[in-house]
């Protein structure tokens, strides 16, 4: 399946000269199968700061670990993860 995020700067609104970057996952997003899309809207999956789908992987004293992944947990498809503003085309992909 394709996830396809819009990136965005944004101003730091704690502190006047910094900023982030924020990941939007598009709404139009297909699904590579329905376990997954209906995993999506229970929890929330997308992680805002890296740009991609992460899994709760440790629950720790401190808080929970977070883990990207790049294959769906459910059949396996890859995921690729795109800018809605550079297809990955132009990239490069070693095998
Ligand atoms: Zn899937």
């Amino acid at each position: 399946m394709k996830a396809i995020f819009k990136k965005e700067i944004l101003n730091d609104p704690e502190s006047e000269n910094s900023t982030y970057t924020n990941f939007t996952l598009k709404r139009n997003t297909e699904f590579c199968c329905e376990k997954f899309k209906v995993f999506c809207k229970k929890f929330t999956v997308w992680s805002y700061e890296r740009g991609k789908f992460a899994i709760v992987d440790q629950i720790t004293y401190e808080g929970q670990s977070i883990q990207p992944i790049d294959f769906c947990p459910f059949c396996g498809e890859k995921i690729d993860y795109e800018d809605e503003n550079k297809p990955s085309k132009s990239i490069k992909k070693k095998k």
